[in-house]
């Protein structure tokens, strides 16, 4: 009777939290359970090499512009589509600085990585880097901070200064593919010498992939040897097979 009493009156201060999702209240755990119901890493129905997801198979398979246009980074892995509770704890996090989902977010690209490295360690664990001055606006790099837990459990710093972004470009979100190309054309640069390091590189979303496109080749150039491409996100028009 006690202990039932003691369950009931104990004061739990995770009991009283709201999902920073949906608002809905919460346990211990950073999101309520619905929203960490939706939460599911994606198991097949897309491309190995870019993640472009597909409806109607779960097949993985190389898409049509990996076929034509081979990738320069060696493997691809994301948590999942970029809709839903996904995208809204990105926006969130991105846009509006709230920092109650990042463990969140942190936890899920570790995952995918999990998944999708297959025993592949890298020497070198690279953000995607923002200028100077969204940093000072921003306040932080949102792939700097979501790569952190994923760091620390294979033991591997985030270098935050070997590549770096040389021109303040407009943000890619409501650009086309192509203007999104010549967006980031030349925007990086890599600062160290590279002697064939494995390097992972990070971001929250993949949607073109022009940005990754132009930090892989700046990263090969510079002496990379394979590279790993770990996002949080797919962000895509679906295709129908
Ligand atoms: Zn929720
Ligand atoms: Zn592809």
């Amino acid at each position: 009777m006690l202990s039932k009493l003691r369950k009931v009156f104990c004061w739990d201060p995770h009991i009283f939290l709201r999902c920073p999702v949906c608002g809905g209240p919460k346990g211990r755990e950073p999101l309520c359970e619905r929203c960490l119901e939706l939460l599911k890493i994606i198991d097949g129905g897309y491309c190995p090499l870019c993640g472009r997801i597909y409806h109607g198979t779960q097949d993985v398979f190389l898409c049509g512009d990996c076929l034509v246009r081979p990738r320069e980074w060696d493997w691809f892995g994301f948590f999942g589509a970029y809709k839903g509770v996904l995208r809204d704890m990105i926006m969130d996090f991105k846009y509006r600085g709230d920092f109650s989902v990042l463990g969140c977010l942190q936890r899920l690209l570790y995952l995918a990585y999990l998944k999708h490295s297959v025993d592949w360690v890298p020497d070198l664990v690279i953000p995607v880097p923002i200028h100077q001055n969204r940093l000072k606006t921003r306040g932080f790099n949102q792939a700097l901070e979501i790569g952190i837990l994923l760091s620390r459990r294979i033991k591997k710093t985030i270098k935050k200064d070997v590549l770096i972004r040389i021109r303040d470009t407009r943000p890619q979100v409501g650009l086309t593919g192509h203007m999104r190309k010549q967006n980031v054309r030349h925007a990086f640069s890599v600062l160290s010498e590279l002697h064939g390091e494995k390097v992972l590189l990070i971001d929250d979303v993949y949607t073109t992939g022009a940005t990754i496109f132009e930090c892989v080749k700046e990263l090969k150039k510079t002496g990379a040897g394979s590279i790993g491409v770990l996002v949080v996100a797919r962000s895509q028009q679906s295709i129908f097979i």
